[in-house]
């Protein structure tokens, strides 16, 4: 295996939070220097530097990236502290200029993820190379696809990988860029207990007053690190203005983030944690034997309806339902959300009952 003597160390994430920091673009030799001397100074948590050289924009005549150029100022400006750096690949030619200027650690954005044609380029190009490669989320939210990806790099022998959560897309307003969609991330982790996951709270929150909040949960939520914009000058930036931060202003959110919180798979050195858990223990089993108790209800019902020709799905009924679910979980401090989620499974189950019937 060709090693790429990358100057990132994967074993890191075994031992602290990594904080992965740069702007969103490369701009100016005179910016990625700049930014990433101001960060390196203000920000000692940070272990790897960002940019984006190539970049994939939704709409065309938006800045796309200074190119290749840029890889020479991003490697020289990390040589400079000492740092590591990152850049985002989407072909299997940025594949090979990345590699040929050195950089250390390789991302895939959210717009190639979704593309498992592009993935198996990129994947196909790094065959027998040994580099670190971080895997963003695809912009659906498809855990399938992002899985997907991790597992084509590593069928081509690729040993460092790491996902990278930044949300996905909707059409419904919502205050985030990208909604978090925390489940998925979470069941990746189930999923795959090795795998390290970054947070990056910048695409998810799309302005800087949400940041905190995002990095936060992240924390909260035990993810291995983050991936945070920084520009040296904010609302002049090329890219994503909005939600990049000054180096100064992301160490005070560094300062202020709790990070030291533990992992206790078992409760036997917390007495009260233990009993909480009980007690969830004894609701979940009473929950389950409830669902399991409708169903049995909803396998009747089917048998009653098929006898007396009576659809399924009945419209009005199903209204109801929701209308007096939704009241009562307000009046219990559940939000509308959960009810509306928990019920639509609900019903699912409950229609694929009748219908089995
Ligand atoms: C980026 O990190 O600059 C980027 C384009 O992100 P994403 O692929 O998450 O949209
Ligand atoms: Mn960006």
């Amino acid at each position: 295996m060709s090693k790429t003597a990358s100057q990132f160390d994967f074993n890191l994430f075994k031992q602290a939070k990594v904080f992965v920091a740069g702007p969103c673009s490369a701009e100016t030799e005179e910016q990625v220097h700049e930014t990433i001397s101001e960060l390196a100074t203000a920000c000692p948590q940070i272990s790897l530097i960002r940019a984006g050289i190539w970049k994939p924009r939704t709409r065309p005549n938006s800045f796309e990236g200074i190119g290749s150029i840029a890889l020479s100022w991003l490697k020289n400006a990390g040589k400079q502290v000492n740092l590591p750096v990152a850049t985002e690949v989407a072909n299997a030619n940025h594949v090979e200029k990345a590699l040929e200027a050195g950089i250390d650690v390789l991302w895939i954005g959210a717009r190639s993820t979704v593309s498992p044609f592009i993935v198996q380029e990129i994947a196909d190009a790094l065959r027998g190379v040994d580099i670190p490669v971080f895997v963003k989320n695809p912009v659906n939210p498809e855990l399938a696809l992002w899985l997907g990806a991790i597992e084509r790099l590593e069928q081509v022998g690729l040993k460092d990988i790491a996902a990278v959560h930044r949300g996905f897309s909707t059409y419904s307003k919502s205050i985030y860029r990208n909604v978090p969609n925390w489940e998925i991330p979470i069941e990746l982790r189930r999923q795959a207990p090795e795998l390290p996951i970054l947070c990056d709270p910048s695409h998810i929150a799309g302005k800087r007053d949400l940041l905190f909040d995002v990095a936060q949960q992240a924390m909260n939520l035990q993810f291995d690190g983050l991936m945070m914009e920084s520009h040296r000058n904010p609302s002049e930036a090329w890219s994503d203005a909005e939600q990049q931060l000054t180096p100064l202003a992301l160490k005070a959110l560094l300062l202020n983030l709790n990070t030291e919180q533990k992992a206790v798979a078992k409760s036997e050195d917390y007495s009260e944690l233990k009993e909480f858990r009980t007690e969830i223990d004894r609701l979940d089993n009473y929950i389950l034997e409830l669902l399991s108790e409708r169903m049995s209800i909803a396998k009747e019902i089917g048998k009653y309806k098929k006898l007396n020709g009576i659809a399924i799905h009945q419209a009005e009924r199903w209204a109801d339902t929701v209308r007096r679910a939704l009241e009562m979980g307000k009046n219990n401090g559940l939000s509308e959300n959960f009810i509306l989620d928990l019920f639509q499974k609900i019903h699912k189950e409950s229609l694929d009952k009748q219908t089995e019937e």
